[in-house]
């Protein structure tokens, strides 16, 4: 299968991440959003993401002219089903998930091949609800997109050699390394990851120590290269918290229950970097811990 044009649903940090490495990988992107305000910001991010690597001499002008030149928006799903490659990339919630490969499915291309990017959900009840299950697969890149090293792809109970070899083609054309995953809640690095941040919440919640604490410990007593608060905020604290519950209800095993706190923080809108408030505040010049 030849991949020339991808789709990816949801312009949030790694729908723009996602776009970006596409794009400069040579593949004609389409970004989807609900929302036009997030895809002006993510072609914005994208656009100033671009502009550093240039500063760095990682990529050159001209490649990242190109690049840019690749990346169309649309409002509009009907445009991104008929592209070789869709890949779902929205807010971590099945029920949305569902809705939007509902609303591909009527404009789907006889070859395209559906990928979610999700942290935890599983492949195969989310493939089977479209009418390719074995043209379907998880296709899990880490935050920061373009810096991050590894993509998950993770095979539903369905999916075929094909559309496995094809994803795997992709991952190599980027320069980045993939890791096979079997079809279980969160995977492989989620699986070890959002269970380590979910204890780091409870430290705190307990008082064993403060944020600060915490993750300088982590930093320097594990050689962490970001404390596991930190690390949440910048994942995104509605995101860890929808991946514990995920590990909870999939693995049905008291040890994954969601840290009080790290609910907490997230009724309070507190969700990390992206709202500018998390375990620490970013309104300001350098980042406060919040306790
Ligand atoms: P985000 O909140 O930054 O972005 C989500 C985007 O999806 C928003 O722009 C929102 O408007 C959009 N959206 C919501 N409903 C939609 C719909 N029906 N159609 C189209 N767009 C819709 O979230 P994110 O951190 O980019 O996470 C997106 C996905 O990537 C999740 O499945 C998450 O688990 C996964 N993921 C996240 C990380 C991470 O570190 N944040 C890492 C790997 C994978």
């Amino acid at each position: 299968m030849d991949i020339q044009t991808i789709g990816v649903v949801g312009a949030g940090q790694m729908g723009n991440g996602i776009a970006h490495v596409m794009a400069l990988a040579g593949y004609n992107v389409t970004l989807n959003d609900i929302s036009q305000d997030a895809l002006d910001a993510a072609v914005a991010r994208i656009g100033k993401n671009m502009d550093r690597q240039v500063g760095s001499e990682k990529i050159s002008a001209a490649e990242r002219d190109a690049a840019m030149s690749r990346i169309g928006t649309t409002l509009e799903l009907a445009e991104i089903g008929p592209l070789d490659l869709v890949i779902e990339a929205a807010t971590e919630n099945e029920a949305v998930k569902h809705k939007i490969f509902d609303g591909l499915a009527p404009h789907l291309g006889d070859q395209t091949i559906l990928t979610s990017n999700t942290s935890s959900i599983s492949i195969t009840r989310l493939a089977s609800r479209t009418d390719r299950p074995e043209r379907f697969m998880g296709f899990h890149f880490m935050n920061p997109v373009p810096v991050m090293q590894l993509v998950e792809l993770i095979r539903g109970i369905a999916t075929d050699e094909p559309t496995y070899k094809a994803c795997l083609a992709i991952v190599e054309k980027l320069g980045k390394t993939a890791a096979s995953a079997e079809d279980f809640p969160a995977f492989i690095v989620n699986r070890v990851l959002i269970p380590m941040i979910n204890e780091a919440c409870y430290t705190l919640y307990e008082g064993v120590g403060n944020v600060a604490s915490i993750d300088a410990a982590m930093r320097l007593g594990a050689n962490h290269p970001m404390g596991p608060l930190q690390l949440a905020d910048f994942i995104g604290l509605d995101t860890c918290l929808a991946i514990m519950n995920v590990l909870h209800d999939g693995l049905a095993d008291t040890k994954y229950r969601p840290c009080p706190l790290l609910t907490k923080y997230v009724e309070a809108g507190w969700l990390g970097r992206k709202t500018k408030r998390g375990f620490y505040d970013y309104r300001g010049e350098t980042p406060v811990p919040t306790r």
